[in-house]
């Protein structure tokens, strides 16, 4: 397989399980050095590194919670001190709290903003001051940040529109630089987050058009290539892989 990314520098944030580590898998697979963030469970991250390094890639995990933001900003320097420059921000740490929405407290709002939307704010302002020309800057939105049929999902799907209009703005202003931004968008995808199994799953699974939830490996099969040197003229784009939820 041809390394497309072979010398570029990654920092794939809440890379320990789910999305973000087949993405910093991929990523590594493909040639790149990367690095993690987690919050709180070390041996899940320590397990993505001895992968990718058993794969002969160079990589690292880096203990910040989303919400801390002095943790984030020092992942970012912590990330480009060991691996030596930025070259692809992937911003997934992400979470969701699903529940009607007049029922949903203040805290856990303030959780799914100060973790989908100021964490990204803050580790994509971090990473521009070292995120080199030609980079590219990666959101993992949802599909819900553009259309939503799931009761439960009115706060969780807000800040994941708030992540899409982010990306699309962010665009134009570091475009100059060949700087790309994309929104990733999933659909239902197996994890610990939406695992496929269970009550919530099947109201979900029933409104994708392949009748099926989709698998980490594709969107990280999505997420090299927009990393990769044949998406650069790929910016400010909503890229959904949602089974054709939102068809
Ligand atoms: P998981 O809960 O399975 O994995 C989350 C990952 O993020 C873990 O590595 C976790 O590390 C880390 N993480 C969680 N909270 C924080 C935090 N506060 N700070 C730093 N890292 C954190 O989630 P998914 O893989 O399902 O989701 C990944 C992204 O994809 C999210 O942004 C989510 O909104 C989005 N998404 C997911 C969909 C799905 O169906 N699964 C659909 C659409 C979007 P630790 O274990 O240490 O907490």
């Amino acid at each position: 397989m041809p390394q497309s990314l072979k010398g570029k520098v990654a920092l794939v944030t809440g890379g320990s399980r789910g999305i973000g580590a087949a993405i910093a898998k991929r990523l590594a697979a493909d040639g790149a050095s990367v690095a993690i963030t987690y919050a709180k469970d070390a041996n899940s991250a320590s397990a993505v590194v001895k992968a990718i390094e058993g794969a002969g890639a160079k990589a690292l995990a880096i203990q910040a919670d989303a919400v801390d933001i002095e943790a984030v900003r020092s992942a970012v320097e912590k990330a480009v001190a060991a691996l030596g420059k930025l070259d692809v921000l992937v911003n997934n740490a992400g979470t969701a709290i699903p529940k009607p929405f007049e029922e949903t407290t203040l805290e856990e709002i303030n959780r799914m903003i100060n973790i989908n939307v100021r964490g990204v704010f803050v580790t994509t302002q971090a990473a521009l001051k070292h995120i080199n020309d030609n980079g590219r800057i990666i959101m993992i939105g949802s599909c819900v940040g553009e259309r939503n049929l799931t009761p439960g999902l009115a706060a969780y799907s807000a800040t994941k529109g708030a992540v899409k209009m982010f990306a699309q703005s962010l665009s134009r202003e570091v475009g100059g630089r060949g700087i790309t931004v994309n929104n990733v968008q999933p659909g239902p995808i197996d994890t610990d987050l939406n695992p496929a199994a269970g009550d919530w799953a099947t109201p979900q699974k029933a409104v994708t058009a392949l009748n099926r939830y989709g698998r980490v490996d594709e969107v990280a099969a999505l997420v090299a290539f927009v990393a990769g040197p044949e998406s650069a003229y790929i910016t400010g784009a909503n890229l959904t892989i949602d089974g054709g939820t939102n068809a």
